[in-house]
């Protein structure tokens, strides 16, 4: 008892309490850094990140651990990756699904003729080459404004075998 007395009374005693509580300290303040750059990370609004930060700050210890179970699960960047992703997948899909009016066979926006039954689809252009929509005045590849009747309304859509045995 004696002992005890004397030890708790000591210098050494008064030296680990206070790096003790030294150490406690700076592991709160560590925790709630650690909280604050893990919001910034996940959260948009700079009003949920400040809120998150008193919460990783105070209840000391427990408001990290209650921020844990609320964050959100994925980062900022995250997302904005998986929306980039999910845009071109969209944008893959809509490009697969260019289907020729006449045989329902899968074309290419690029593509002049369906190589599936031959069905003339678009007119070249006369100067470039490029394909052009039935609705351009002006080819956008080469700026040559589009004729009129380059290729007659008639020949759009029609197979070129019947052109050709015609
Ligand atoms: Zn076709
Ligand atoms: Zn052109």
């Amino acid at each position: 008892m004696l002992i005890a007395d004397s030890f708790f009374d000591s210098d050494t005693w008064a030296l680990t309490r206070n790096l003790a509580v030294f150490f406690v300290v700076v592991f709160w303040l560590a925790t709630a850094f650690w909280v604050f750059k893990d919001a910034r990370r996940r959260i948009e609004d700079p009003w949920l990140v400040g809120m998150a930060a008193l919460l990783g700050l105070v209840p000391p210890f427990v408001g990290p651990i209650v921020y844990l179970f609320l964050r959100p699960p994925d980062s900022i960047e995250e997302r904005r990756d998986r929306e980039l992703e999910n845009r071109a997948l969209e944008e893959r899909i809509s490009q697969q699904d260019l289907r020729c009016p006449v045989c329902r066979g899968q074309v290419d926006a690029s593509f002049l003729v369906c190589p599936v039954c031959t069905t003339r689809l678009k007119q070249a252009c006369g100067s470039c080459g490029s394909p052009l929509e039935p609705i351009w005045q002006v080819c956008p590849y080469c700026a040559t404004p589009v004729p009129p009747a380059a290729v007659g309304e008639s020949e759009l859509l029609q197979p070129l075998r019947m052109r050709r045995t015609s």
